[in-house]
């Protein structure tokens, strides 16, 4: 064989996930690897601990990193308060939640769905309006940030809802944490998972999740056995509770998390509010770019997520020829629309690391470029202009 190193080109990942790494974090990656009961390991533990508890705004105890994507924080999530017969209501306003109705129907629970159109907010009137209809449902969950379209939910309104009628409230953040407001405690939301490759700015592969002491206690009782044993937070809290006493579950991924404190001790650094408020300027500087040069965005002005800008494409205009010249030409990836809106749109990411001046001026110069060589409709040489006006 003449396999030899992989070595990936450097890109500029201003999609919808993962992000640009810092490079602090590769090199926190690229530290020695210890043992992961050495009592120097579970001292970070500690540390990360508290740290996503700052990132979280929350005092929860059980505040940790799960060892796999976003999509396992979403099932230990659901198979941990959803039992066989449970109602639970799902919000669908894009693809992920879909997969929410998709876990609870592989809890053996009932979904009942509350559908809005992509691209806006779930309605806090139709999510009340099913709560009333539905006195025995156990459990809201909604998208706080919807990456398939760019829409923020108030999660803050749905929650005093869903607490008002006596439901748990299971919330995505995935693409919201370090990017939006997010205020787990305040908003009192019970068990909230979200990722390390949005806008953490960290590798893919951990899954950071908080549960108040509500869900804690409708998991400890629970009639019947959680299905997971690799999600079962019974069995998890052996490894990550306090007591200091940690019991062997699976083999923690020692460099991940390496990674996962490394970004959050970044964000710690930088400050979550001044985090939250870089992602609102790079993101009206990438607004200003894209309305002069003509491009529509998808969602409201008052529901749009600063670190997930989803835009129309314009009529003719070979969306995916352009996303392979980006990516070829420039090294720049961009996101494609997702689901119902495949074709239709483009998603460009500004998160964590990659929520900077230099990203939104290359990106709007690079698809002016490209734009104006396949003479599409757009008012050709005024995006980068209009982005650099909007900084000063
Ligand atoms: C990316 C994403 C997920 C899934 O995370 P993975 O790390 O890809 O498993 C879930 N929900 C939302 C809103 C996301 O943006």
């Amino acid at each position: 064989m003449s396999i030899t190193s992989f070595h990936p080109p450097v890109r500029t990942l201003m999609g919808p996930g993962p992000s640009d790494v810092n490079p602090r974090i590769l090199e926190a990656m690229s530290r020695p690897t210890v043992g992961h009961l050495d009592p120097v390991f579970v001292g970070m533990m500690d540390e990360m601990k508290e740290l996503l508890r700052y990132a979280f705004n929350t005092a929860n105890e059980l505040t940790m990193p799960v060892s796999a994507p976003g999509s396992a924080g979403m099932e230990m999530c659901f198979v941990n308060l959803v039992e066989p017969g449970d109602k639970v209501i799902v919000c669908q306003n894009g693809v992920f939640g879909g997969r929410m109705k998709e876990n609870v129907e592989r809890c053996g629970g009932t979904p009942v769905m509350v559908e809005d159109d992509w691209g806006v907010a779930v309605s806090p009137e139709k999510v009340e309006a099913a709560l009333k209809a539905n006195p025995d449902a156990k459990v809201l969950a909604f998208v706080h940030a919807e990456t398939s379209t760019g829409a923020i939910s108030d999660a803050k309104t749905l929650s005093a809802l869903a607490h008002e009628h006596d439901c748990l409230v299971i919330a995505d953040t995935v693409t919201s944490l370090a990017g939006s407001p997010l205020m787990v405690d305040d908003w009192q939301l019970d068990a909230v998972y979200s990722g390390t490759q949005k806008c953490l700015s960290c590798v893919p592969g951990l899954s950071p999740v908080t549960f108040s002491q509500r869900a804690i206690d409708s998991v400890t009782s629970r009639k019947s056995k959680v299905q997971s044993w690799f999600l079962d937070l019974n069995l998890i809290l052996g490894y990550w509770g306090g007591g200091g006493k940690r019991a062997y579950h699976h083999t923690a991924p020692i460099n991940t998390l390496y990674a996962l404190h490394e970004s959050l001790v970044i964000l710690q650094e930088e400050g979550i509010e001044n985090s939250w408020a870089r992602h609102q300027k790079n993101h009206e500087a990438l607004r200003a770019g894209f309305e002069a040069m003509g491009l529509d965005f998808v969602v409201p002005e008052d529901q749009r997520l600063p670190q997930l800008n989803a835009v129309s494409i314009p009529d003719g205009v070979d969306e995916a020829a352009v996303r392979a010249a980006l990516l070829n030409e420039y090294n720049l990836e961009i996101g494609a629309g997702l689901g119902a809106m495949a074709g239709k749109i483009w998603r460009v990411g500004l998160m964590g690391y990659a929520s900077n001046q230099t990203n939104v001026l290359f990106c709007l110069g690079a698809l002016d470029a490209l734009l104006s060589g396949m003479s599409a409709p757009i008012n050709s040489g005024v995006a980068v202009e209009a982005a650099r006006t909007a900084y000063q």
